[in-house]
């Protein structure tokens, strides 16, 4: 075969609120783009809707860089839609998703695309080690998060795991074919299969910004991730239905028992409110994870769109 045309990398990189260090990033990203040799690269700035100068920012870089495109989100939807969007985009044998603010070192780039290239792996996948800089609680509710994933869903999703990743067109596409609506991308990767090499480091803080995550958004995100990848809390629910009623028959028959033994001295309201509003409690706890079952259904069969563009690139076919 006579085919001399390079290989396409396509770098996603949502952006949420990034104007402060969007330009160090830009150019880290691109000095370690640059080690990867023989290769085409074009960038995919994805808005999430910011309300900063994040969208100004990523024009100037289309400006001055033509492998660089762009989709600017109606409002913000989330990190979920953003690499959603980048990846229907991407068009490269490769595709990168990469956070803007730093903490994905891009340095790690040409080990990872070395990965897939040349030892066989599907996907390269980044691991922190560590979680140096991180709030202690933040790491401590974060690894309990995964523990819990990985023993409900039996699907492998690494500590430390971040969404940063670099895949080969076949992971890719494997992803997208998963088309739910109710997104938590890394338990996607995970549940795809093909081979993933983890490369390691240590935690990097945030170059510029804030986090957009808040303690309640992540235990909102972990709650929805926990629902959208198992069922095991529905079945955990049933098992409690029956141990409460084989617990309240041995309570029956220990007080027929006690009543026909030693007559029944009126005692024991106190024991049994407490037993009751724990059980009322139980029964809240067990309707609340079904009704969490049911919104995720509800917005599944609504089948809304993930993201609605306001404006992208004109020009989105491949760079030379
Ligand atoms: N992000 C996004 N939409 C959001 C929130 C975040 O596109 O609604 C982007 C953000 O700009 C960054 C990446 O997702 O590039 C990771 O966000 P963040 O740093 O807030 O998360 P953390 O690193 O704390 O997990
Ligand atoms: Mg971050």
């Amino acid at each position: 075969m006579t085919e001399n045309k390079k290989e396409l990398i396509s770098i996603i990189i949502p952006c949420y609120n990034e104007e402060d260090g969007l330009d160090n990033f830009f150019i880290e990203l691109q000095k370690a783009t640059e080690q990867i040799a023989n290769t085409e690269k074009e960038f995919w700035f994805i808005d999430d809707g910011s309300i900063d100068k994040t969208l100004q920012i990523i024009k100037e870089f289309v400006e001055k860089d033509k492998r660089v495109r762009y989709i600017s989100f109606s409002r913000n939807f989330g990190k979920e839609a953003a690499i959603q969007a980048g990846m229907e985009h991407a068009k490269g044998n490769y595709v990168v998703i990469i956070d803007a603010d730093l903490q994905d070192p891009p340095e790690l780039l040409p080990d990872m695309y070395r990965e897939v290239k040349e030892n066989g792996y599907d996907s390269a996948a980044a691991r922190r080690v560590n979680r140096k800089g991180e709030p202690r609680i933040r790491s401590f509710f974060s690894c309990l998060f995964y523990k819990i994933m990985r023993k409900m869903t039996g699907v492998e999703i690494a500590d430390g795991a971040r969404d940063y990743r670099l895949m080969n067109r076949k992971f890719t596409d494997a992803v997208l074919r998963l088309s739910e609506y109710n997104r938590f991308s890394k338990g996607l990767f995970a549940w795809v299969g093909f081979r993933t090499k983890w490369v390691e480091y240590e935690n990097v803080t945030r170059a510029a910004g804030e986090s957009k995550w808040t303690f309640f958004a992540l235990l909102k995100y972990a709650i929805s991730g926990i629902v959208t990848f198992t069922t095991v809390p529905l079945v955990i629910s049933s098992f409690m239905g029956i141990i409460f009623c084989a617990v309240a028959f041995l309570a029956v028959v220990f007080i027929i028992v006690r009543k026909c033994l030693f007559g029944d001295p009126v005692a024991g309201w106190a024991s049994l409110a407490c037993i009751m509003t724990f059980l009322s409690g139980i029964q809240f706890l067990v309707m609340g994870i079904f009704g969490q079952y049911l919104a995720k259904m509800y917005l599944e069969i609504k089948a809304r769109p993930l993201y609605l563009v306001r404006e992208m690139s004109a020009d989105s076919k491949l760079c030379e």
